[in-house]
C-alpha cells in the first residue's frame, strides 16, 4: 500500500539546512495498524506529512498504492490525496460553526457528492464512531473525546484506503486516549490501513507494528502482540 525508497527530506533556514529524513526506507501493506514513534524533532510528523502528500520530499520514492507521487501533477494529486488519504490531526481541527453532522460532510462536499448522500454518509460515519445523537451539536458543545470522533468520522467520510493521524490522542485524558484508540483498533479490525504518530509507549502498543524513528532514519521495525484498549480502560 505505502512504498517508500531512499526518502531524504531537508528544511532550509537562511543559509542553514536541517536535513531531517535521511534516507528512510518503510513499507506498510494494506490492513496494517502502524505507530510512528521518535523523539520530539525526529521528523515523524514531517513523515506523515510527505506520506500524506501535504509535503514532497527532496529525493527517494514514494508509491502510494502502486502509484508514483512524484509523476503525478497538482490536479492529479489532489485528486488522488482525496481518494486514498484520511487525516486525522492532535488540534481535531473541527469547523466551529458547522455542526458534528456539517464538519464530517465537508470532505463529500469538496468531492461534489450530491447533498442527500452528503448527509447520508456523514449520518453513516457519525454512528460508527457512537455520536449519531450529537449530529446537530456544535464542537463546542462536545468534550474532546467526542470532538475527535468527529474527527474520525470526517476522515472516514470520503471513504480513504488510509488514515494518517498525527498525536490524534495528544490532547486527550488517558481514559479518552484508550477509548479513542479502541475506536481505531475497531475500525482496523474493519481492514482499514491506518499510521499514527505518537511519542505514548501505551498508545503505540495498541498497534499492530512500532517504528521508531532516530537520527533521520528508521532504526527499530517491531510487530507487536496488540494491546486491546478496552484492557486499559477497565
Ligand atoms: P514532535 O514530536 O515535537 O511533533 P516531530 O518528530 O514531529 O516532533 P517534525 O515536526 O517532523 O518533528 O520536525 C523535525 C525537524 O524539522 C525539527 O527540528 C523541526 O524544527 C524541523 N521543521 C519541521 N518543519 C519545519 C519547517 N516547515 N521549516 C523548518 N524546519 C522545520
Ligand atoms: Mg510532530
Amino acid at each position: 500500500m505505502i512504498e517508500i525508497k531512499d526518502l531524504h527530506k531537508s528544511y532550509r533556514m537562511g543559509s542553514n539546512s536541517l536535513h531531517v529524513l535521511k534516507g528512510l526506507n518503510l513499507s506498510i501493506k494494506e490492513g496494517e495498524l502502524v505507530a510512528i514513534m521518535g523523539s520530539s524533532g525526529s521528523g515523524k510528523s514531517t513523515l506523515l506529512n510527505i506520506l500524506g502528500m501535504l509535503d514532497e520530499a527532496d529525493s527517494g520514492a514514494y508509491n502510494l498504492d502502486g502509484v508514483p507521487i512524484k509523476n503525478l501533477n497538482e490536479t492529479k494529486a489532489a485528486k488522488y490525496r482525496n481518494k486514498f488519504l484520511g487525516f486525522i490531526f492532535q488540534s481535531f481541527n473541527l469547523i466551529n460553526y458547522k455542526s458534528a453532522v456539517e464538519n464530517v460532510a465537508l470532505p463529500l462536499y469538496y468531492q461534489k457528492v450530491n447533498r442527500k448522500e452528503r448527509q447520508e454518509k456523514a449520518m453513516k460515519y457519525l454512528e460508527k464512531v457512537g455520536l449519531k445523537e450529537w449530529a446537530d451539536h456544535l464542537p463546542s458543545e462536545l468534550s474532546g473525546g467526542q470532538k475527535q470522533r468527529v474527527a474520525i468520522a470526517r476522515a472516514m467520510a470520503a471513504e480513504p484506503k488510509v488514515l494518517l493521524a498525527d498525536e490524534l490522542t495528544g490532547a486527550l485524558d488517558s481514559k479518552t486516549s484508550y477509548e479513542i484508540m479502541d475506536l481505531i483498533q475497531e475500525i482496523n479490525d474493519g481492514g482499514k490501513t491506518i499510521l499514527i504518530v505518537t511519542h505514548e509507549p501505551d498508545i503505540a502498543n495498541m498497534c499492530k507494528r512500532i517504528v521508531h524513528l532516530k537520527d533521520g532514519v528508521i532504526v527499530e521495525d517491531t510487530f507487536v502482540e496488540q494491546v486491546r484498549a478496552l484492557e486499559y480502560v477497565q
